[in-house]
């Protein structure tokens, strides 16, 4: 008889458990159950609808060809009730109905909910978290009023960055408040968050690091925001208010599972993405993956890893066999007018783990300089002082700022050292690199600086 693989969740993560289990098992019956009322959506280009670079938020709508892949899918459906004992479950359906089903196999793609803080006011009108689409046409819809001209956003991470440089070009008055001294803190360098925010002050926006918000302040709609460091309190005047303010593992209904949960309160999983409990896998934002540089849990909370993982759990849930070895931790946070990229461990993070490291930082042209629109990217490179194996580095440019990090990203995950990467036969043709590619120019002078370091300690 054919398998039933049941899949919770339609965001990247159960996309791909779903593609990867239909491929894999053809006779299987593969259903699908998410709360959106529309198919899919691409959450990543949400700043860009936002900032008007798309259209409209129909641009990043999608209908899957679920139909023609003979895979069902239950949208407008919340699952209340899984019993692993008896193998099912209970939904309620898009019309409220509660519906059973069985399943053979479970795959828990739950994603991520929005973490809001309990800041007194984040109820008022014009204060808005980002997550769903229907979340940034409200945030494009209220800024597209010309009373909308001041823009507080809450959180300087990855999405506030993203949003804030766009409502930037927009032409609004930006401010963003981050709670810690540092833009994208416990993620990036200090050294990299301090050019960021150049960058962004360059722009315009005006960048309140260390600085708690005490309080969003307005009667109906949002007026003003009160922030604060100790002993010091400023207000902010607020015509809209968006809260960047993280998200947190969709562990709802593994809790009520009783599936193990790791340290970090996300569904603990095995490389083959199984749970605790017997033929439920589980994939995405809602689980804590093997961080492959520091060899401890983390969680990634990123669509990429959520894809990869997703197809793990997929092949395995439809009975062959694949693996995911876990992160290296690499993304990209996109401006209109930049990019930064980070891959592996900062300095930083290699000092708290004690390990001792050699790092070097260079701005280089990607394309030699004699060639029209030859630009110049920035990487620093980090390294272990005893064996030169690369820990990480942090990218920013306008170009290729993808590249590199893809570079460092499989250097890291094949334990690549520095010195191997002065023999990788890259490829060079002016118009599109130089001969020496600038990673190659940052290996270098680790290179240089670790010999100098053990030439010394030898005197
Ligand atoms: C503005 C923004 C920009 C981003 N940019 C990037 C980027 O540039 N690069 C990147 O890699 N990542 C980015 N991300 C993160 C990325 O979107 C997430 O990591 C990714 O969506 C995780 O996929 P997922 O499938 O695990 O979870 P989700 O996308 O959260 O999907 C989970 C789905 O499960 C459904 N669900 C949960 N519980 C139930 C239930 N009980 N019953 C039925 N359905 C349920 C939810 O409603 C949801 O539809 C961004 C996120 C945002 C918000």
């Amino acid at each position: 008889m054919a398998q039933k693989i049941v899949i919770i969740g339609n965001g990247p993560a159960g996309m791909s458990a779903a593609g990867a289990a239909r491929l894999s098992d053809r006779t299987a019956e593969v259903i699908v159950i998410d709360t959106k009322e529309y198919d899919t959506f691409h959450p990543c280009a949400m700043p860009f609808v936002i900032g008007g670079y798309l259209p409209s938020v129909d641009t990043i709508i999608e209908k899957l060809a679920y139909e023609r892949s003979k895979i069902q899918l239950h949208k407008q459906s919340f699952v209340e009730h899984v019993d692993t004992n008896k193998k099912e479950l209970q939904f309620k359906d898009d019309e409220n109905k509660l519906q059973t089903i069985t399943y053979d196999k479970l795959i828990l793609c739950t994603g991520s909910k929005v973490f809001v803080p309990p800041i007194p006011g984040k109820d008022l009108e014009n204060v808005f978290s980002l997550k769903f689409a229907e979340d940034a046409e409200a945030i494009k819809k209220a800024i597209s009023t010309s009373l909308a001209r001041k823009i507080v956003i809450i959180g300087g991470s990855a999405i506030g960055i993203e949003v804030s440089s766009e409502l930037s070009h927009l032409g609004k008055e930006v401010t963003i408040v981050e709670m810690e001294p540092q833009l994208m803190p416990f993620k990036i360098s200090k050294s990299l968050a301090g050019t960021i925010k150049t960058k962004l002050e360059e722009l315009g926006i005006i960048i309140h690091a260390g600085m708690m918000v005490k309080e969003i302040i307005g009667e109906e709609k949002v007026k003003k925001v009160c922030i604060g460091s100790e002993g010091a309190e400023q207000v902010i005047e607020a015509d809209v208010v968006v809260l960047a303010t993280g998200v947190r593992p969709n562990i709802d209904l593994a809790e009520k599972m009783g599936v193990k949960l790791s340290k970090l309160r996300a569904i603990e999983v095995n490389e083959k993405m199984e749970t605790s409990i017997r033929a439920v896998y589980a994939a995405g934002d809602c689980v804590s993956v093997n961080d492959i540089v520091t060899k401890k849990t983390s969680l990634a909370l990123l669509a990429g890893p959520a894809v990869r993982q997703g197809r793990v759990a997929g092949i395995n849930a439809a009975g062959q066999e694949a693996t995911y070895p876990g992160s290296v931790n690499s993304f990209i946070v996109s401006s209109r007018f930049f990019f930064v990229g980070i891959a592996g461990i900062t300095s930083e993070q290699a000092d708290e783990l004690g390990v001792e490291t050699v790092s070097s930082s260079i701005t280089a042209p990607i394309i030699p300089h004699y060639m029209p629109d030859s630009k110049e990217i920035t990487i620093r490179m980090i390294a272990q002082l005893d064996d030169g194996k690369i820990l990480g580095a942090e990218v920013i440019g306008e170009e290729k700022v993808e590249a590199n990090v893809n570079y460092v990203a499989m250097a890291l995950q094949t334990g690549l050292t520095v010195y191997d990467l002065m023999n990788i036969d890259f490829c060079y043709a002016p118009a599109v690199s130089e001969t020496i590619y600038p990673i190659v120019k940052v290996a270098d002078a680790i290179i240089r600086k670790i010999s100098r370091k053990k030439q010394r300690a030898k005197k």
